[in-house]
Formats: C-alpha cells, structure tokens, sequence
C-alpha cells in the first residue's frame, strides 16, 4: 500500500500547484481536507525556511504523517526584498490576491520597466514522522508587470513575468508555469529526493 503524503497548505492555488508537482510518485498524495480540521499554524518565522519548516512540522506532529510544506514570496528588487516572506499578507489580513496585486502596483507605480526586476521565492520541505526534515529551494527572476495580464495561477500570477519570456504567469497555462516556476524548481527536487528514498 503506497505511504500518505500530506500537502500541508490551505492556499487553495498553492495546495492545487504542490498536488499536481507531486503527481506520479509511489505516494498516496492527500490534503488538508482529508484530515480533522485544525487551527492554522502561525507563520511567526522571518525567512522563507522557518515559516516552511514551522508548517512542516505542525502537521506532521498533529497527524503523525509525512508532509510537504512551502514557504513561498515575492522579493522586488525596487522594494528592498518586500513583500518576501509577508507575501501573503502584503495588503494586510485577511490575505487578499487582488488587494496585493493593487498595493504592488502602487508601490512601483514611478518605477520604469528595467526597474521592475523580482523573483519568486519558494523553500519546500520534506518531513516524515521521527525524521530529519529535507529542505530543498527554488527560484524564478522576472520583471513585475504594469497591470495585471491573465487569469490563470494565483497570488501575483497576473503580475509576474518570467526572464526570457513576454506574458505573465497567469497568461501560461499550469504546465508551463510548473516548468519554470520556483515551486515547480524545489518540487522537482524534492521528487528526486523521494524517489532516491523508494
Ligand atoms: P505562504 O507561503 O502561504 O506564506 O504564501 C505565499 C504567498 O506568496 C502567496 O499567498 C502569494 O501571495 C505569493 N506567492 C507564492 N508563490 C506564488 C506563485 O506561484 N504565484 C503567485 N503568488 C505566489
């Protein structure tokens, strides 16, 4: 019988990405809403690697099950690394994509394109009950947009347009998001580490 695999987010986009990544192992893939809900872990680390960790291992205490976890954000250059880790809740809380995109507009609204340098940032990790975490990265530069294009994706998708290419995430459809993306990066690694475990 395949082992669980809980993909350990309640972002819906987020959640939707880390499934299909993880799609094809010999790993019975299930989320949050196969389990008893719980409170949200709180997400009081300052890098992308403690809030992943944090989530990692909250849910792999609760129900005694291996886990994959990200921390994922937008760091623009122009805004000395923000909204980075504060991603989620850039407009504040409750987290709201469209509020984000608005607020990151206005924020570079005097900012000329060459200007507009960012990346997505995503740490993923890999904890099974009574073992060591494994922690993997990825990373994607691009230029943030100025307006939002598409309706595809989630969070700064419509804003975000990846070095060598002229449309922006939400313009692509998911595979070819995945092929390039940061999450699709550490995913594809972390796949590798779990088939070594096999
Ligand atoms: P967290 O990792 O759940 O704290 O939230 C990450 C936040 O970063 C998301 O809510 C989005 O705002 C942003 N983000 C991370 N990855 C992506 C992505 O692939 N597309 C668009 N926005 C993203």
């Amino acid at each position: 019988m395949p082992k669980t695999l809980l993909i350990g987010s309640n972002n819906p986009g987020k959640a939707r990405e880390l499934a299909e990544l993880l799609e094809g192992l010999p790993w019975e893939v299930k989320s949050l809403r196969d389990f008893p809900p719980a409170p949200e872990p709180e997400e009081s680390g300052t890098t992308f690697e403690e809030n992943a960790l944090l989530k990692a291992r909250y849910f792999c205490e609760r129900y005694q099950v291996a886990v994959v976890a990200d921390d994922s954000g937008l760091e623009v250059d122009a805004l000395n690394g923000a909204p980075g880790v504060y991603s989620a809740r850039y407009a504040g809380e409750p987290a709201d994509h469209a509020k984000n995109n608005e607020k990151l507009l206005d924020a570079l609204a005097e900012t000329p394109w060459h200007e507009r340098t960012a990346r997505f940032v995503c740490c993923a990790v890999f904890l099974a009950p009574d073992t060591e975490p494994h922690i993997e990265y990825g990373t994607v530069e691009g230029h943030i947009a100025m307006e939002c294009f598409g309706g595809q994706g989630f969070g700064y998708d419509p804003l975000f347009v990846p070095e060598g290419h002229d449309r922006t995430f939400g313009e692509m459809e998911n595979a070819e998001k995945h092929r390039m993306s940061h999450r699709g990066r550490a995913l594809q690694k972390i796949r590798a580490y779990l088939k070594a475990q096999a």
